[in-house]
């Protein structure tokens, strides 16, 4: 997630055959494991089967109603290739190049690292979002010199890095909005899945650093 615009990815990436996410496929990278494809598929089998009341008004500009067909209907216009990199840094999770079209990767950090199902599932959203190349991919700011929060993926310090938000809808932001109406709004979730997606949801919501939007966010999450 961090420094994703400058990561040039100089390896050519073959592509193996596709695997179904809801209606769609996804072709996977021929580096990545059968570990991982399986553990992808079936992550995205369970965001699919999220059902919920109702979608707070950010929610509803950014994804549409908080349910598992609008979700993966949501990815699966944006990604269409997943791959295994580097992602230019030790401390990278994931990341895009907007020069690869509807593609993210993720590094080792995300695989190797154990998180819950549904903060595996926000990581790939973050990226989808940085797909839409009609937004600039939206762009992260720079954390500020003082910033505290640390990655909740590796421990590694973000001041001075590209790895905040200025916007209510860039993909820290809109991860954090998903993750946040899942915990509140799904009627289907386990107590665990519900807690992970709080704990990930307020982990995240701390990257952005604009006045307006922590406000924007802060009546969002109140909705
Ligand atoms: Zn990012």
């Amino acid at each position: 997630m961090v420094r994703l615009f400058i990561v040039m990815l100089a390896l050519v990436h073959f592509v193996s055959p596709s695997y179904a996410i809801g209606s769609a496929d996804m072709q996977f990278d021929e580096n990545v494991a059968t570990d991982l494809k399986s553990q992808v598929v079936n992550d995205f089998s369970f965001l699919e089967s999220i059902q919920a009341s109702k979608a707070s008004p950010i929610h509803q500009t950014t994804f549409g109603t908080v349910s598992g067909a609008n979700y993966l209907q949501w990815f699966n216009k944006r990604v269409l290739f997943f791959g295994v990199d580097t992602c230019g840094g030790s401390t990278a999770v994931a990341c895009v190049d907007p020069a690869f079209k509807n593609k993210i990767w993720v590094t080792d950090n995300y695989i190797q690292i154990s998180h819950p199902q549904i903060a595996r599932l926000m990581t790939l959203y973050h990226e989808a979002r940085h797909t839409e190349e009609e937004n600039d991919n939206w762009p992260h700011a720079k954390c500020p010199s003082n910033f505290k929060p640390t990655s909740i993926w590796t421990g590694a310090k973000l001041n001075n890095e590209y790895a905040c938000d200025d916007t209510a809808y860039g993909s820290y932001s809109s991860a954090s909005v998903m993750l946040n109406n899942i915990s509140k709004f799904c009627t289907n979730c386990s107590a665990k899945v519900k807690a992970d997606a709080k704990l990930y949801s307020d982990d995240q919501v701390k990257r952005v650093i604009d006045n307006t939007a922590i406000q924007q966010l802060a009546v969002d999450f109140a909705f």
